[in-house]
């Protein structure tokens, strides 16, 4: 990325919402349940396992958060009546964490109840901690339809690995998308993939199924190398990515046998998911920089 894209990413907060959603269009389903739907359908017919996922986070009205629980109970609903091959994610914060840990906890238990996998996506490090511990709990009290993700730029997500064992938990790991302080993260590119493999290392030793959630065909290739080496079959792990992300490539792993899920993020509240993929998107600052700058000289939208 040169000086100039870089100075771009982190402008993107400034960038004027229509050219956000411009641009982000690829990584979202749709603002509707329907339009969720048709986009699960689509990649199942294709060969592809689906997870959903609510847009919505740092929520800070405890009406919103019910609003968002009553929506995962819509999308379970779908997913039965459509014998779609989906499960769904969710963000605590979304839930409530933020107002109160109970608050979130009962939204999550009224999610389970459904009975379909749930998976607690992984937000910054101010949640990490618990974040682990409702999914600790849930466990313990036989809640076993629940995964939860941990993200190799954390330095303490080694030592996480190791506390959760007892339990064998379903992890997606993946480098992590929050930038942490130096003191509690890795920092350095390629310390986050060396420790992306020590973590998935660990979980296969302790026996976990894994989500190996990576766009990096580097990474991709040494999780699959380690995958063979332990000669795990088809059904013990899965690979994963993001909707609108190197689709290719998604095709052509599962015509190689892989199991592959996609993250299927709809609704509403698409801007902070967008941003987040567009600062990583190494190809889009430039575009987005002079889709700006038309449409500030007034120049097209
Ligand atoms: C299924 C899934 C679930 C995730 N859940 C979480 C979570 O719960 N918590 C969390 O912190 N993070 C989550 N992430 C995000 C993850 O932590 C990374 O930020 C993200 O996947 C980018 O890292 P990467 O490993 O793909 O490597 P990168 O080095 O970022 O990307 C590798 C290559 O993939 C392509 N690419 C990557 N992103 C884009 C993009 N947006 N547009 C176009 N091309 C792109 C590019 O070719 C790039 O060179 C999730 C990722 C996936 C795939």
């Amino acid at each position: 990325m040169s000086l100039l894209d870089s100075a771009i990413v982190r402008l993107l907060p400034a960038v004027p919402k229509p050219v956000v959603q411009r641009f982000s269009a690829r990584y979202i389903a749709g603002a509707t349940l329907a339009e969720a739907v048709a986009v699960v359908c689509e990649l199942n017919a294709g060969g592809k396992m689906a997870t959903v996922d609510v847009l919505g986070e740092e929520i800070t009205r405890e009406d919103e958060t019910r609003g968002i629980a009553q929506a995962y109970r819509d999308v379970l609903a779908a997913i039965e009546k459509e014998s779609l091959d989906s499960n769904v994610s969710i963000k605590p914060t979304a839930l409530g964490l933020g107002l109160s840990y109970e608050l979130c906890r009962e939204n999550l238990l009224d999610i389970l109840g459904a009975g379909n996998f749930v998976r607690i996506d992984m937000e910054d490090s101010t949640t990490t901690d618990e974040t682990l511990r409702l999914y600790r709990e849930l466990r313990e009290d036989g809640h076993d339809n629940l995964g939860v993700v941990l993200q190799a730029r954390l330095r303490r997500t080694t030592d996480d690995i190791a506390a959760l064992a007892d339990l064998r938990p379903s992890v997606r790991i993946c480098k992590g998308i929050y930038l942490e302080p130096a003191a509690i993260a890795f920092t350095d590119p390629e310390a986050i993939r060396v420790n992306f493999l020590a973590c998935l290392d660990a979980l296969l030793d302790a026996g976990c199924y894994v989500g190996v959630a990576t766009h990096d065909e580097w990474l991709i290739g040494e999780s699959l190398a380690r995958v063979s080496q332990r000669g795990l079959g088809r059904e013990e792990y899965e690979l994963q990515m993001l909707l609108g992300v190197r689709e290719e490539r998604r095709d052509e792993l599962v015509a190689e046998g892989h199991r592959q899920r996609v993250y299927v993020p709809y609704g509403e509240q698409w801007y902070e998911y967008s941003v987040r993929r567009l600062q990583e998107n190494p190809a889009m600052a430039g575009t987005i920089a002079r889709a700006t700058a038309a449409r500030l000289l007034g120049r097209g939208s």
